[in-house]
């Protein structure tokens, strides 16, 4: 393979916002994808996304810890600096924001978006405090880079919404783009938690994903939503998931809906083991 020139990593923010003008200066159009790295396929499919929509990619890097909650996973989430950078070096990416956390969070930092609505159900009640977390480091990085543009991916559908919704009531002149969940052979959908996963949990793991599609046709198909939604809450549990909710939304409220009549969407969170995963699926 060709060598491709190295991503550029920025951790002073100064620094990249100097960049980031003379990009703007020349007429480019940039465009920023958020994450928390440990990247794979999926997080990849979103930069060659965003790089459909402006001459100039972004990844951000941090791992923001206000987002998780006391005995989550924040000291044992993934980093890896180096293999990330390779990554996204491959990917072309013209630059990566690592900002260090006394960067994102400096002594005296005392201010927090709160969220409300989209935030108030789904994974909302088991994760207190995640999506006001979410919102407030997301809007310091719209605030840092300014991008024209900023991609979220659909398989954190309901972070996508939060952050929409967000964006709009404060008047943020960003449009937020979704991207498609990239999955494996299985259908399990990629995650940096996926290696958490034990190898019998593994195994298991893409039932998630098969019974919210199985959710979705007999949604689709016009049945009630509630008696679909208890088979497939007893199929998951039978095959050793814990769930924590299983629902069809309305697509743009995320309010749970009785019967499809619009835009929906089925919505689950449920452990393996230790690991909780999420997935979603369009109706
Ligand atoms: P994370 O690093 O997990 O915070 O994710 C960073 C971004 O990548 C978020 O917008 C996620 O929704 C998105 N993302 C994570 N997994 C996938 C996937 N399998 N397919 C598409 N996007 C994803």
């Amino acid at each position: 393979m060709p060598s491709r020139p190295q991503t550029p990593r920025f951790t002073d923010l100064a620094a990249l916002r100097a960049q980031v003008a003379l990009w703007r200066a020349s007429g480019a159009r940039v465009v920023l994808v958020p994450t928390m790295g440990a990247l794979h396929r999926g997080h990849l499919a979103l930069i060659a996304h965003a790089r459909t929509l402006g001459e100039r990619v972004v990844a951000s890097i941090f791992v923001n810890p206000t987002q998780f909650g006391p005995g989550e996973d924040f000291a044992r989430y993934p980093r890896d600096a180096a293999a990330d950078l390779a990554l996204l070096a491959q990917t072309g990416t013209d630059a990566a924001w690592m900002p260090e956390a006394a960067t994102m969070y400096p002594p005296g930092f005392s201010t927090r978006i709160a969220v409300g609505g989209l935030a108030d159900g789904l994974c909302g009640p088991f994760r207190p405090g995640h999506f006001s977390g979410v919102a407030t480091v997301v809007v310091k990085l719209l605030n840092q880079v300014g991008p024209d543009v900023a991609v979220f991916g659909e398989k954190d559908f309901q972070q996508l919404r939060v952050i929409q919704q967000a964006a709009a009531d404060l008047d943020h002149a960003v449009v937020i783009r979704g991207g498609p969940t990239v999955r494996e052979a299985d259908g399990l959908a990629l995650s940096s938690r996926n290696r958490y996963l034990e190898p019998a949990e593994r195994e298991v793991a893409p039932r998630l994903h098969a019974v919210l599609s199985q959710v979705a046709a007999e949604a689709l198909a016009g049945a009630a939503t509630a008696p679909v939604i208890a088979r497939g809450l007893a199929a998951l549990e039978a095959a050793g998931f814990a769930v924590q909710y299983l629902a069809v939304c309305d697509a743009g409220t995320l309010a749970p809906v009785a019967r499809v009549a619009g835009p929906a969407r089925v919505l689950a969170a449920a452990h393996l083991g230790r690991t909780r995963l999420i997935d979603n699926v369009a109706v």
